[in-house]
Parts: structure tokens; sequence; C-alpha cells
């Protein structure tokens, strides 16, 4: 019998079980549905992320005598008829567990259902589907490290080969993948499963050995940039631990862990899909805020006079990426000296990441933030000025990306008049002032 394979978050062919699973029934349509839901939302990044990614799959697929049919719509309808007019008895996805998708999943299966179709997931996104790590009693990890260790002890399958012989359908009435125009000044990464392969491999052979030294260093190209492969699943991360449990570098272990952070922050999106919007810990929705205005613009615009997060915006604006450190100390700035709820600062991230991924960017946020999963503690603040001198001591990370700093000696503390030369903006706050302010603020919930 015939098949739909439903790509989403899955866009490659290489160790894609659900695929397998598809050529196993028969015949096998490949099928995209740009769904106006999500599409709608995605900002300018993501949008042509997605594009890039939907074309090289199409690419890969012509390689096999076959292509990628898009439709656009409800896909509650459009899977529904795309499965019928090819007469599928079955529809394959890779499981969804995000708030939306798992949602649209099961109004599809009913769906599908009506018609005597079944939907069938197989695998999903991670390594451990969210919801199968538990402690003794059965619940979920509340905490990273127990998490992280229950999560490697579950284990996981080792990666598959592409289907080999399958043969392929597409649909009459297509819709032409979307290329929409970039913003000016935004560069994207390459995209697709062959683009992933490779930075992967120039990964493991060149940076992976120092990542546990360089991961640190926004100036450096020392951490992997997959994010947004990950986001899309042009590379499973499967394929990426077995790779990784062949290295003994102490650099392989610290990114496995950094892979069990994003499978931990699925995993508590799942259990708390409300925490996408809400605060994890209920109490900080009592805190006093300030409502977003001016100091919220200069941040958006990296002109906040504060170079390292000045740079960090300005390099999310150009590339759709920012470094872990810089996204810690602008998001930390905006929380806890602009004294916003981190949800402006989130919004903002999703808008222009090309990797915005709603489980690690809330949470993320909200770790930093202090309301989180095993947060860093709220009375911790990051210092801006220290924070770019420790993980930028030399200043080349903060004269790429503010251009006004680019000739200046010391750009992490520039003087007035250096400033006024430049045309480099004055601090938009005192940071001794609003951390002082974040702590009285803080002071008043903890009671
Ligand atoms: P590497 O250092 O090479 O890490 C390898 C992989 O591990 C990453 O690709 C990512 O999949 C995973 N990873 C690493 N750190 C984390 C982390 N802290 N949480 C979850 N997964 C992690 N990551 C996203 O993928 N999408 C987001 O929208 C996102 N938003 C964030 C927002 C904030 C405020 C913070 C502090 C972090 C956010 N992160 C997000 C996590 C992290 O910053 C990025 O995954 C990382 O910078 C991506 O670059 P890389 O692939 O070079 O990372």
């Amino acid at each position: 019998t015939p098949a739909v394979m439903w790509f989403r978050r899955d866009l490659r062919l290489a160790d894609n079980p659900a695929l397998l699973e598809a050529a196993a029934d028969g015949d096998v349509l490949p099928l995209f549905v740009l769904d106006p839901a999500l599409w709608g939302p995605a900002g300018p990044s993501r949008r042509a992320q997605l594009g890039a990614s939907l074309r090289a799959l199409d690419a890969s697929l012509r390689q096999r005598q076959a292509s990628l049919s898009v439709v656009r719509g409800d896909p509650v309808r459009r899977v529904v008829q795309a499965a019928r007019e090819v007469g599928a008895g079955r529809v394959h996805v890779a499981a969804d567990f995000g708030p939306y998708g798992h949602r649209r999943d099961r109004a599809v299966e009913k769906a599908l259902a009506e018609h005597g179709i079944e939907l069938v997931r197989t695998g999903s996104p991670y390594a451990v589907a969210p919801g199968r790590v538990t402690n003794g009693s059965g619940d979920p990890y509340k905490v990273f490290t127990p998490f992280s260790k229950a999560w490697a002890e579950h284990g996981w399958r080792a990666p598959v080969d592409a289907p080999a012989g399958a043969s392929w359908l597409a649909l009459d009435d297509t819709t032409d993948i979307p290329d929409p125009e970039l913003p000016d000044g935004l560069e994207l990464p390459e995209a697709g499963e062959r683009a992933a392969a490779r930075r992967w491999r120039d990964f493991l052979d060149e940076r992976v050995g120092d990542y546990d030294t360089d991961r640190d260093k926004p100036g450096v190209e020392g951490t992997s940039r997959m994010s947004v492969h990950l986001k899309w699943g042009e590379i499973h991360p499967r394929t990426m631990l077995a790779d990784l449990a062949r290295s003994r570098s102490q650099g392989a272990a610290t990114y496995r862990k950094e892979l069990a952070w994003r499978e931990f922050y699925a995993d508590v999106l799942f259990h708390r899909p409300e925490t996408a919007r809400e605060y994890l810990r209920p109490e900080f929705a009592r805190m006093p805020y300030d409502e977003p205005g001016e100091q919220l613009e200069a941040w958006q615009r990296g002109r906040t006079g504060f170079p390292i997060v000045d740079a960090g915006m300005r390099q999310l604006r150009a590339t759709g990426w920012m470094h872990n450190r810089v996204r810690m100390i602008v998001a930390s700035f905006l929380v806890k000296d602009l004294h916003l709820e981190w949800q402006h600062g989130a919004r903002h991230f999703m808008h222009w990441l090309v990797d915005g991924d709603l489980a690690s960017n809330q949470h993320g946020w909200q770790w930093t933030a202090g309301c989180g999963t095993d947060a860093a503690p709220f009375f911790r603040v990051f210092n801006p000025t220290s924070q770019g001198r420790k993980f930028d001591p030399a200043g080349g990370y903060v004269r790429r990306w503010v251009e006004e700093l680019a000739g200046v000696e010391d750009p992490h503390e520039p003087d007035d008049e250096v400033r006024r030369q430049v045309g480099y903006p004055s601090p938009v706050v005192d940071h001794k002032e609003e951390r002082r302010e974040a702590l009285d603020r803080w002071e008043k919930i903890r009671a």
C-alpha cells in the first residue's frame, strides 16, 4: 500500500526511521505542509532557512528520481487530502512533542482515522523522546544532572541508513517552495543534510578536541554551529552521539552534555507546556517588572551602550545566531538591568534566531532569568562589562560586531570622550544601581 512520509522537523533522508517505515509500506509520497499557524509567526530568518532546507531536501530526493510535494494550508485538511489522493493506508511522521505540534498531530490523527488511514509515529527529533526519562517513582526530572544520567542510561537506537530502492509518488497540485527575500544585511548558514554532515565532520575533525576550553569564547569559532541543523532535523542527534562515542576527548564528553540539555528542555516543555509562556517558578510572576519601552528598543537594536550586549544583539540581526555565552549575557541584561519580563526577550530571539526552538529558547531564557529549571540563582547578576572582559579578553568579538568600536583600544569600556568621537551610545543604565534594584525586587518575592 502507498504511504505518506509527512516531513516536519526531520528534513533529511539519512538516519530517518519514520522514512524507513514508510518505504517498508510501499510507494512513498514525500510531503511537506506549509502551515500558516507556524509560518505566520516565524521571523524572516527562520522562514528563509526553512525554505532553503526544503529546497535541499527536494534536491536530495531529485537525485533519487523523486521530489518533495509541498502544499499550503491547515495540516488537518491537507494531510488527509494528500493521503487520499495517493491512496495511502498510513501517514508516517517523527513524533512532535512541542505544545502546538502535539495538538496538531492528534487532530490530524483523528481526521485520518475517519478515512481509515493511520498516523504512525516513529522516532522524534531527540535521541530519547520527551516523557520517556522518569525517576524511580515514574515522575519527570526537574533538575538537569539526574536527568542527564538517567537519559544516558536509557540509551538510544543506532543510526539507520536512508532507504535503498524506495519508489516515490508526487501530488499533482503543489505549491512552490517559498524563497522569501532576506532583510538587508542578513546572511544565513547553508541549509540541508549535506551541509549539516559537512559541518559536523569539520567540527569532529578540527574542533571537538578544544570544545571544552573554547566553547565559552565568543570571539573564537569554538562551538559547532549545529543548532540550526538540529532545529530542522537535517541531522539527528543519534548520528552525532554515535560519532561522539568514538572519541575519548573531554570536548566530546562536554558536547554530549550540551545535547542532553537540548533533550532536557524538550522534556520539561513536554511535561509543562504552559511554560512556553508562563514562569516555571510561579513566584516570579509576582515580581514587579517595568513596561517595555525605549530601553527594550535599544536592546533589540544593539544600542544599549554596553559593548558585549550590543555585539551579541547585532550578531543576532546579522546572522540569525548568537554565541551561547552572549545569549546568557544579553538575557541577564534584559531581565536584571532593564527589569523586563523574560518573554519580551524570548520573543525577539524567536523572531530572529535561525535555530529558534521553543523548548531551548524559552527555557534558556527562564534559566538565565532565575525562574527556570535548576536556574542560576537570581542574585547572581552578570556584570556585562566584566563578562565581556573575561570571555572576550582581546575584544575581538566586540570589535567585529560593533563597528563603531572596531578601532578602539579598550572596546569593553570606552570612556565618554571615545563614545562621542566614534558615535557609540552612552550606557542606557547604571549597572551597579540596576543590580541593587533587581535584588530589591527579588527580595519582595522571596518572602
Ligand atoms: P554548541 O556549543 O556547539 O552546542 C551543541 C548543541 O548542543 C547545540 O547545537 C544545541 O543543540 C545544544 N545546546 C548547547 N547548549 C544548549 C543549551 N544551553 N540549551 C539547549 N541546548 C543546547 N538553542 C537553540 O537551539 N535554540 C534556541 O532558540 C536557543 N535559545 C537560547 C536562548 C537563551 C537565552 C540561551 C541562554 C540559550 C539558548 N539556546 C538555544 C542554547 C544555546 O545557546 C544554543 O543551542 C547554542 O548557542 C547553539 O550554537 P552551537 O550549535 O554552536 O552550540
